[in-house]
C-alpha cells in the first residue's frame, strides 16, 4: 500500500472520505475491482483486515485541493488521489446552535447524550416531523412530550393525512408489551469508543445511525407512566428562553394540556430550565428540546477553492455517474444531491439504503472510469423503496408514495382497517405510481413489480385492493 511506502503523505489511487455506510460500501466495492485506495475515518480495522488493499487513515479532512488532486487531513498529512469519493454524510440541522438545552440526534454519542438527559427529564419538547421525531414520540416513556410540527398532520415526510390519522390513534393508545420482530439486519457500533479517543481535532461526528437506532437505548424519563404526548400542529419555534431570560420577560407559559385520560404529572408552577415560544404564541417550559428538523450535508471542508455545484438542499450535486461538478471527484450518501433526471418513480431521500446504494454505485462508476469503461445506471435507482417501522407497524413506501410531483391528475385508492393496516395506492393513467403500506399487508412485492413494469391496471379497478383477491395469483 502506498501509504506505508511514503508516510506521512499517501498517494492512493482511490481515496474515499467518510466511514459511514456510503463510504464503507464504496471502499469495499471499489477494492474488489481495483488495487489500491484509502479510506478516511473508518472506526476499526475490519475493512483493512478483509481488504488488504485498503489503507485506513483516522483523521478528518481539513481541505481539498482539487487542482492538485489532494486532500489535507487534520493530522497534517496530505493524500494524493486519482479519483476521490466524498461520503462525509450530513449533520442535524439544529433550530439553534450553541444552546446546551437543544439536542440533535445523529450518531451513537448524541443518542447516548439524549438518553442521559432523558433520565432526568419530566418534560421535553420535540421539534420536527421526520422519521427521528416520529420514532422518538412513540418510544419515550415516563416523560411528558410536547411535539411541535409545522404541518397539519404528523409524519408528513412519509405520509398523507389519512395515514397520519391511522398512526395517531396508535400513538394515543397505551403501549403494547410485545414488539414486532425485526426484519432488518442489525448494525453494531463496536469500536466507536476507541475511535472517539483517537480521533483528531477535526470535530467531526461519527456516522449517522441507521434503522433500529433506538433499540438498546432506554428512552425513559423520571416518571412511571407510558406515554404522554401533546401535539402542537402548524407551528414553528419562534424563540427559546433560558430560565432567567424567561423570568425577566414576564411572559406566561402553559401547563401540559390535559385530556380526558391524561392527568398531568407536572404542576402549573414548575420552573423549567428552558422555555419555547412557538409561532402560535404558545409558550411551554421543558427540561430540554430535541431538534429533529432534518440534516445539512457536510460539505464545508471541501468547498474552499473548489468550484462545486451545490444543490438547493446544500448537497454536492452529482450526475448519473455520482460524479460532482469537479473533475475526478465523486460523492455518495447524505452529502450529495442527486441531480440526474430520475426515473419517474424514484426520488432521493437521505436514508441508509440510498447511502449504501449510492456508495456501491459510485465505486462501480469510479472503477469503470479508471479502466476507461462505461457503466449503466444501477437498477436500485429505478424505484424508490423504503421499509421502516413506525409506532411498531411495518411501513413500506414505494415509488411516488405521496404522489410527489405527479400533478393533479392522479387518483388514490385506499384500504384501511383501524389498528391493523393502511394501504394506499397512487394511480396515474391506469398505472401504479406509488404505494404506502402500513401493517403486515404482504403486498409489497406485488406492488413493487406493478410499479416497475407500469402495467395498465385500468381494467382491475377497485379489485386491486380487494382483500379477498390474491393479487399474487392475479398477476403471476
Ligand atoms: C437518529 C437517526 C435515525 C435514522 N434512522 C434511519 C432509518 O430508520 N432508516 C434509514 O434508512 N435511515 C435512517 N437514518 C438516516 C441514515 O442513517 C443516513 O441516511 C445514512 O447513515 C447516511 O450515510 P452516509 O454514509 O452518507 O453518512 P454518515 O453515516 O453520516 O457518515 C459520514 C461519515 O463521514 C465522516 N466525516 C464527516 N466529515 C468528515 C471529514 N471532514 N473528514 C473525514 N471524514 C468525515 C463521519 O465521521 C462519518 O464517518 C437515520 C439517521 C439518524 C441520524
Amino acid at each position: 500500500m502506498m501509504a506505508a511506502a511514503r508516510p506521512p503523505s499517501t498517494a492512493g489511487k482511490f481515496v474515499v472520505v467518510g466511514g459511514g455506510i456510503a463510504g464503507v460500501t464504496c471502499a469495499e466495492q471499489v477494492s474488489k475491482v481495483l488495487e489500491e485506495f484509502d479510506v478516511e475515518e473508518q472506526p476499526n480495522t475490519m475493512l483493512e483486515n478483509r481488504f488488504p488493499n485498503i489503507k485506513i487513515i483516522e483523521s478528518g479532512v481539513k481541505q481539498l485541493k482539487s487542482k492538485e488532486h489532494c486532500i489535507l487531513t487534520g493530522d497534517g498529512s496530505q493524500h494524493v488521489y486519482k479519483k476521490l469519493c466524498l461520503c462525509a454524510g450530513a449533520k442535524p440541522k439544529l433550530i439553534c446552535e450553541g444552546n446546551p438545552y437543544v439536542l440533535g440526534i445523529r450518531d451513537t454519542d448524541s443518542a447516548q447524550e439524549f438518553q442521559k438527559q432523558l433520565t432526568k427529564a419530566k418534560r421535553i419538547m420535540i421539534i420536527g416531523n421526520g422519521g427521528i421525531a416520529l420514532e422518538l414520540v412513540y418510544e419515550i416513556e415516563g416523560c411528558e412530550v410536547i411535539w411541535a410540527i409545522k404541518d397539519k398532520a404528523i409524519g408528513n415526510t412519509f405520509f398523507d393525512a389519512g395515514a397520519a390519522e391511522f398512526l395517531t390513534s396508535k400513538l394515543i393508545a397505551e403501549k403494547p408489551e410485545a414488539k414486532i420482530a425485526h426484519k432488518r439486519t442489525r448494525y453494531t457500533t463496536e469500536g466507536r469508543k476507541k475511535e472517539r479517543q483517537t480521533k483528531g481535532s477535526a470535530g467531526n461526528m461519527g456516522s449517522a445511525l441507521g434503522p433500529d437506532w433506538h433499540e438498546g437505548l432506554n428512552l425513559k424519563g423520571t416518571k412511571e407512566f407510558s406515554r404522554k404526548i401533546h401535539i402542537e400542529t402548524m407551528c414553528e419555534v419562534k424563540k427559546i428562553y433560558l430560565q432567567e431570560e424567561f423570568r425577566i420577560s414576564r411572559k406566561k407559559s402553559l401547563p401540559f394540556p390535559r385530556d380526558h385520560h391524561n392527568q398531568p404529572v407536572t404542576t402549573d408552577k414548575e420552573v423549567w430550565p428552558v422555555y419555547v415560544e412557538l409561532t402560535s404564541e404558545k409558550i411551554y417550559g421543558c427540561d430540554f428540546i430535541v431538534s429533529a428538523t432534518g440534516v445539512t450535508p457536510n460539505i464545508e471542508p471541501f468547498l474552499c477553492g473548489n468550484n462545486f455545484d451545490v444543490g438547493e438542499d446544500g448537497g454536492l450535486k452529482v450526475d448519473d455517474h455520482m460524479h460532482t461538478s469537479v473533475s475526478d471527484i465523486y460523492a455518495a450518501g447524505d452529502i450529495c444531491t442527486a441531480s440526474w433526471q430520475p426515473s419517474p418513480v424514484w426520488q432521493q431521500m437521505r436514508l441508509w439504503t440510498q447511502a449504501r446504494q449510492m456508495g456501491w454505485y459510485a465505486a462501480k462508476c469510479m472503477a469503470a472510469a479508471a479502466l476507461g469503461q462505461s457503466t449503466d445506471m444501477d437498477f436500485s435507482f429505478e424505484l424508490f423503496a423504503h421499509v421502516t417501522k413506525f409506532f411498531n407497524y411495518k411501513v413500506v413506501l414505494l415509488g411516488k408514495y405521496n404522489a410527489q410531483g405527479l400533478g393533479s391528475d392522479h387518483e388514490l385508492m385506499l384500504r384501511c382497517t383501524k389498528g391493523q393496516e393502511y394501504v394506499k395506492v397512487v394511480m396515474q393513467n391506469g398505472r401504479m405510481m406509488g404505494a404506502v403500506l402500513i401493517g403486515e399487508t404482504d403486498l409489497e412485492e406485488t406492488f413493487e413489480n406493478l410499479i416497475l413494469n407500469q402495467m395498465d391496471l385500468s381494467s382491475y379497478g377497485e379489485d386491486l385492493l380487494d382483500p379477498n383477491i390474491d393479487l399474487e395469483d392475479y398477476f403471476d
